[in-house]
């Protein structure tokens, strides 16, 4: 096995336990190794500290897999892990019976690159690192006995697979296209997902518990919703009975599964629902001026800062929409405002959203923090990426 040297005391972060070996403290491959070889990395005076994947045109050199550098990298690693994984979210009353789940997120999971998602009997797999790329035949075979699905469709075409060499690719790779659309019943709400064409794996699940405390919420108030993909919130909104729900968002598609979605709910109220195309960030102008206002308005933007460069910009656009908001709230008014930016931390969005009551003039109370569900777990040592951070605010 070749092996990766580590340039002189730049084993710190892997002491902590950060799976990411940067190009920065890499000093030498000693041997061969192709993209997704599993590599010893070892200290400068050659002290093993773990088993990674190998990734020469990335940045993130290489991933560890284990830091025993002991343990054997085969199919068995990753049959235990997978079925780790399942068995985890089995435990987590919350999750048990949700039709859609995620059943692997990738470096909380001890399987960097790797994210699958459940809806009903279908899996969705996204390989985006070498070292999945290389395991494919281990891992689908290992969910398809974890999961007992009846079918598997790869989703392996987001951007950061390019800055990993690897082409995108997508299709079905174990059983067939299911003859009806896929539906699946979240909190009591039926909701269409797209596997192929839908965003990311073909929904947002880490939403999940945050679009049931909208449904408790919603009762009696006037609804604004943007960003509202194919209308996950709206519908618990409607469910929770809300007097009116106005949803916003720039794609045709995704509106269009949203308005199907609300026909698969006859329950709800569907005169109560208005959809609407458009660009949040003049819509919410055109409400204020026009004299809107609303009782709970949900911020769910897409990501705005994938990593801390793009950090400033993202904090203009996440003030100026919440500005917005603050300002169309009626008196007593919840507004529910997410990020999702690997490039923003907690305290840095909470210290935005207060910037923005400030400058809306509202005088606003934080009631609670908002994170992702069980099935998204976030290592300790690892907080990178995406991951959702939210917060239910009151004006007075
Ligand atoms: N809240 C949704 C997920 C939102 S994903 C759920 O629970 O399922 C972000 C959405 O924002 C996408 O649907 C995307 O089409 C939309 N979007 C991105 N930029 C936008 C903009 N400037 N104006 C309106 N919608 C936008």
């Amino acid at each position: 096995m070749a092996q990766l040297v580590l340039l002189p005391g730049k084993d710190r972060s892997l002491a902590r336990r950060h799976p990411w070996i940067f190009a920065g403290i890499v000093d030498r491959l000693n041997g061969r190794a192709r993209p997704g070889d599993t590599v010893d990395v070892v200290a400068a005076n050659g002290r093993p500290l773990a088993r990674a994947a190998w990734s020469p045109e990335s940045k993130i050199r290489a991933r560890v897999w284990t830091f025993d550098p002991d343990e054997t990298i085969d199919d068995v690693f990753f049959k235990r892990h997978i079925h780790a994984a399942v068995a985890r979210r089995q435990a987590m009353p919350g999750l048990r019976g949700q039709d859609g789940l995620r059943l692997i997120h990738g470096e909380s999971d001890g399987l960097p690159g790797l994210i699958v998602d459940r809806y009903g009997d279908t899996l969705v797999v996204q390989l985006t690192a070498t070292g999945p790329e290389k395991w494919r035949r281990a891992i689908l075979a290992a969910l398809r006995e974890a999961s007992g699905c009846a079918r598997i469709y790869e989703r392996s075409d987001s951007d950061v697979r390019r800055l990993e060499g690897l082409e995108p690719v997508t299709g079905w790779v174990f059983g067939e296209a299911p003859a009806e659309p896929l539906v699946i019943v979240e909190n009591g709400v039926r909701i269409g997902v797209d596997v192929v064409a839908g965003h990311k794996t073909g929904f947002y699940l880490d939403q999940r518990d945050n679009r049931l405390l909208t449904r408790e919420l919603a009762g009696g108030r006037t609804t604004l919703n943007c960003f509202c993909y194919t209308g996950g919130f709206s519908l618990q909104a409607l469910a929770g009975g809300a007097t009116s729900v106005l949803s916003i968002d720039s794609s045709g598609p995704a509106l269009s599964t949203a308005v199907d979605n609300l026909a698969r709910n006859p329950e709800l109220a569907a005169d109560r629902a208005e959809w609407r195309q458009a660009d949040v960030f003049s819509e919410l102008r055109v409400l204020k001026s026009a004299g809107h206002r609303f009782d709970l308005i949900i911020l769910d933007p897409p990501k705005f800062a994938p990593s801390a460069q793009h950090a400033e910009r993202a904090a203009r656009a996440y003030r100026d929409i919440n500005v917005c908001a603050f300002r169309l709230l009626n008196p007593g008014g919840l507004l529910m405002t997410y990020s999702c930016s690997g490039g923003i931390r907690s305290e840095h969005f909470q210290q935005i959203v207060t910037d923005a009551a400030i400058d809306a003039g509202r005088q606003t109370r934080l009631l609670r923090r908002l994170a992702a569900p069980a099935d998204h777990p976030v290592a300790l040592n690892f907080s990178e990426g995406e991951y959702l951070k939210g917060l239910l605010c009151q004006v007075d």
